[in-house]
């Protein structure tokens, strides 16, 4: 499908506004106030490479009224979580050049379209610009003073009557850590555990799957140690668009002979690119990959010395892997069966292999299943803990990974101590105030957790996937005092969410509803809103302030401020303190914070988080050792990520935790996670003993496998103070460690002591234990498949039917059964599934407002095979509806391609502003509306969540296409 060029084309809607300022030197201020307007990235293209080696400058025109000497800023793109470098050209306070950091080890000088724009931010035009409130249907302008006043006002008003619970605190994958970290904290010193972010609904079953096989939910190795991976099996991932720089790293991995293996309902530009495509039925993951199992303990493919040393319950594998013969596979998946058996072959013949997997893996009724049975297969394979292994799991947001470590979740503080006693004690230690403080901030009663009675405080919280269900719910159906009545929306877009409808209605009948926000976002036109209580505060963007990111493979980036903030918008930081300050709770939560102003020393905040986040080493990156790597990347080695010789020397390019310690330890960061041929001193580690030493007889420490140097040559269990002693070593800490760690483990000693001894002797502080592919607290002990909610093969349900519906699981009534008992096959025979574009991030708001990156793709479509648009009467280019089986619908253009199979259709996520056809831009605030507006594709997504997480299924939903 050709898309139309505007005639209208953003960018030339300012030529007449710049026309009078030419000739004059003005300030930035001036600048932004004379043009107002969009002028920004030269040329940018949507491929790789030339386009990524773009650089983006002012125009001549801009120029010749911004002067003074050129100042260089560095930061990160904000955009996805490569992490790619910027450097931007500053003058008189004006952003007026930028271009990709050709020093960075993670991007090499290149960028992809969004990247390439992101001087955008300096200008800004549809950013929301001051602070305002809904009235009698329309915006109205408020002070900043105003506007703090009235919201703390209206949430103590709800405090007061509806208790802390009633309050929704929707954080942000954009934060920089520190804002994550403070977020965090102040939900807790609310008083509440419904705080939750996007890693919900794009990650979390990874987290829980990942963490639950092998001791840490992230990604084992990195972009670059791709170099070395012999095989790369993309499953669930359109890198290419997604995360378009991370390409180059695969490409390289390609041209030093790795095969590459792609997995996917579409023929992706990833798949462009690979040696082998296996196009599976949507949501039949757990088939195709006990599809490969198969094949590799029917070989004798397997590794079994690593198995013996590092595995537990592989056997359990085994057994359900023999259920699932080619021709079962087949049936299943719809994959040929020699097509399985070649990749595996591939598999076995090309080691250490990677696996790369997304959210067409993790936005699954089953998703916890999937990320488990991906890990598995690479421990089947030998392939965790190997550079050029593991499971390079490409997270979404810019600071999604940091946002995820700092607790932005509903059942976890900073740094994944979940939610108890010892873990509040833990925090309240570091944060230096009373336990009983913040224990006296919760709601004091129990509620129902499953099964059983569940004080609030240390009860798991609404996830942000149903926030609108613990609004719409009757207050009996919900595991709190009363359903919600207000919503904190900061950094978060409702259109990246399922049940569009169900949304709305929550929009319109909550008291409260504050959005923070760059812009005003699709929650801000959503709602048809009668009553008062709606507020939009004008957050500004990571380019305007500054500290610590964290990219998809762990490392932390320092982040320079380019500008300062635009127009009245401010930091998340600063509003935070504001907030807190209203609130009655700053004196706590900055106790040892300086605030200068109204605005929070970062340095410090990092070095609160330092102090605390021992489980997964965010202790030893400081941030003058933040800075360094900053100012020293190109002296990084390009694939093992290693500072040769400069001040770095021997650090992992920006310390990727676990880096662990103190600072003053200097630890150099972890690159590959669980690699035995390292020394633990030097990034080396096992695999975690998290899950005790022994389970149904059988023993969950590794046997015969330690990490280099390690003096207990063995497996072992966490290190603790009497380990310590045990073992002969407490006399190595000194005086002062003694007194702090007294009566602590490695997680809780804050002196970090014992993590330093444990390491000076080769070990690991969290012991040294196998993986294990039975997790025996999950509703799947072993992964297996079940058919989706919304099944297209109703002949398979019966045999892989779905959960039974449960009541209070993350405080709500959750469906499963219920709904997969309907056939809504016939009247909606399509399978509906969806993903990301090049152009846009997330959400879309702010890529969509980017007039760079609005030329590139200005419609919402829906990809539909040419067999099935014949069927239908339906041609290229033209509208159709798109129609959900729960009623939601959505205007969309056809687009009709082979790159889907028959019977699937896809549509992109990034699209918002309009509902049930209609443009809503009339509710936007006056110049704040997106470029690009459309449909919401989620607003024709179904119900249906995550067994443990409760992530929500966007990837196989059912649906019906009719002409416009
Ligand atoms: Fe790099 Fe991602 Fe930004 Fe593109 S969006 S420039 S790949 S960080």
């Amino acid at each position: 499908m050709k898309l139309t060029k505007k005639l209208n084309h953003p960018s030339t809607e300012s030529t007449g506004a710049l026309s009078g300022v030419l000739g004059s030197a003005i300030d930035r201020r001036t600048f932004l106030r004379r043009t107002g307007l969009a002028l920004g990235a030269g040329a940018i293209a949507t491929t790789l490479p030339p386009a990524m080696m773009k650089r983006s400058q002012a125009t001549a025109a801009e120029r010749k009224f911004v002067k003074g000497p050129v100042e260089i800023k560095r930061s990160v793109c904000t955009h996805c979580s490569v992490g790619c470098g910027v450097i931007a050209e500053v003058q008189n306070g004006v952003w007026t050049g930028q271009e990709p950091d050709f020093d960075s080890p993670l991007n090499l000088g290149s960028h992809c379209a969004k990247g390439a724009s992101v001087r955008e931010h300096g200008h800004g035009e549809r950013r929301l610009k001051y602070p305002m409130k809904l009235v009698n249907g329309k915006w109205q302008r408020l002070s900043w003073d105003q506007a703090i006043d009235e919201i703390g006002d209206r949430l103590m008003g709800i405090r007061e009557q509806h208790g802390p619970d009633a309050v929704m605190w929707v954080g942000s994958a954009k934060f920089s850590n520190e804002g994550a970290y403070l977020y965090r904290k102040m939900a807790a010193m609310w008083g509440t555990n419904n705080v939750d972010h996007q890693a919900r609904i794009c990650h979390s079953t990874t987290v829980a799957g990942v963490a639950n096989t092998w001791g840490y939910g992230a990604m084992t190795n990195s972009y670059n140690d791709m170099h070395n991976s012999k095989c790369i099996f993309f499953i669930g991932s359109n890198a290419a668009e997604a995360h378009p720089v991370s390409m180059q790293h695969v490409l390289r991995g390609k041209e030093n002979g790795a095969k590459v293996i792609v997995a996917d309902p579409r023929f992706t530009r990833t798949a462009a690119h690979a040696d082998q495509f296996l196009r599976l039925r949507p949501g039949t993951d757990v088939p195709l990959i006990y599809g490969l199992l198969w094949h590799i303990f029917e070989n004798g493919w397997e590794d079994k010395e690593y198995i013996s040393q590092r595995v537990a319950f592989m056997d359990e594998i085994r057994a359900e892997a023999a259920k699932w013969t080619p021709d079962v596979v087949e049936n299943v998946t719809g994959i040929p069966g020699d097509e399985v058996k070649a990749a595996a072959k591939t598999m076995a013949e090309h080691r250490p292999g990677t696996i790369v997997w997304c959210m067409g893996g993790t936005q699954h009724t089953v998703g916890n299943n999937n990320t488990r049975i991906y890990s598995v297969l690479q421990l089947a394979l030998g392939n965790v803990g190997k550079s050029g292994g593991g499971a390079n799991i490409f997270r979404g947001h810019d600071n999604v990974q940091g946002a995820t470590d700092f607790g932005i979740l509903a059942d976890t503080l900073p740094g994944y101590y979940g939610l108890a006693e010892g873990s509040w004690k833990h925090w309240a230690r570091v944060w230096d105030i009373d336990f009983e403080w913040i224990k006296s901030r919760f709601d004091q009663a129990s509620y129902a957790d499953g099964n059983k009675m569940t004080p609030a405080m240390n009860l798991k919280g609404i996830t942000v996937s149903r926030w609108f269900d613990g609004a719409n719910e009757s207050d009996e159906n919900v595991s709190q005092k009363t359903a919600l009545k207000a919503l904190m929306m900061w950094g978060h877009a409702p259109n990246s969410q399922v049940r569009g409808a169900e949304q709305k209605k929550a929009l319109e009948n909550l008291d409260l509803v504050v959005v923070v926000d760059p812009y005003p976002t699709h929650t801000a036109v959503l709602p048809d809103r009668t009553k008062e209580g709606m507020y939009l505060l004008p957050a500004c963007t990571q380019f305007e302030t500054y500290g610590s990111r964290t990219a998809s493979n762990r490392s932390l980036q320092w982040g320079e401020k380019i500008i300062d903030p635009l127009f009245e918008s401010k930091p998340d930081h600063a509003i935070m303190y504001m907030l807190a300050k209203k609130l009655g709770f700053d004196q706590q939560m900055f106790k040892n914070i300086k605030v200068n102003g109204e605005e929070p020393l970062i340095e410090d905040i990092t070095r609160e988080f330092n102090r605390g986040m021992w489980t997964i080493g965010y202790t030893g990156q400081s941030p003058e050792r933040l800075k360094l790597h900053l100012e020293n990347k190109h002296t990084f080695n390009v694939t093992t990520l290693k500072a040769e010789g400069g001040p770095c020397d021997g650090d992992t390019y920006g310390l990727p935790w676990p880096c662990w310690g103190t600072p003053e330890f200097k630890h150099p960061g972890t690159h590959v996670l669980y690699d035995t041929s390292k020394h633990v001193k030097e990034g080396g580690l096992n695999f975690r003993a998290r899950f005790g030493v022994e389970h149904e007889g059988v023993n969950l420490l590794a046997e015969d496998s330690y990490s280099k140097g390690a003096e207990i040559q063995d497996g072992y269990p966490e290190f603790t103070a009497d380990m310590l002693k045990q073992l002969g070593w407490w006399d190595d800490l000194t005086e002062e460690e003694k007194v702090a760690a007294e009566g602590k483990n490695w997680k809780t000693d804050l002196s970090g002591g014992i993590q330093r001894v444990a390491i000076e002797h080769g070990c690991a502080p969290f012991g040294n234990a196998k993986a294990r592919c039975k997790v025996w607290n999950f509703p799947d002990p072993i992964p297996v498949h079940r058919e989706p909610l919304y099944a297209n093969r109703r002949d398979l349900v019966e045999q892989y039917p779905t959960y039974p519906d449960r009541k209070a699981f993350w405080r709500l009534p959750a469906r499963y059964a219920s709904i997969q008992a309907q056939d809504f096959s016939k009247d909606f025979p399509l399978i509906h599934t969806s993903g990301r574009l090049v152009e846009y991030e997330g959400g879309g708001e702010e890529t969509r407002s980017n007039p760079w990156l609005a030329e590139l793709q200005q419609d919402m479509f829906v990809e539909i095979h040419p067999g099935d648009a014949n069927d239908r009467g339906i041609k290229d280019g033209q509208w159709v509806w798109l129609d959900g089986p729960e009623g939601g619908r959505i205007k969309v253009k056809a687009m009709v391609t082979e790159r889907v199979g028959r019977g699937v259709v896809f549509t992109p996520f990034h699209f918002g502003g309009w509902f049930e056809g209609k443009d809503l831009l009339s509710k936007y605030p006056e110049g704040t509306h997106p470029y690009v507006r459309g449909s919401a594709c989620n607003d024709a997504f179904t119900y249906g969540y995550d067994s443990v997480t409760n992530m929500q299924e966007t990837k196989a939903s059912l649906c019906q296409i009719r002409p416009a």
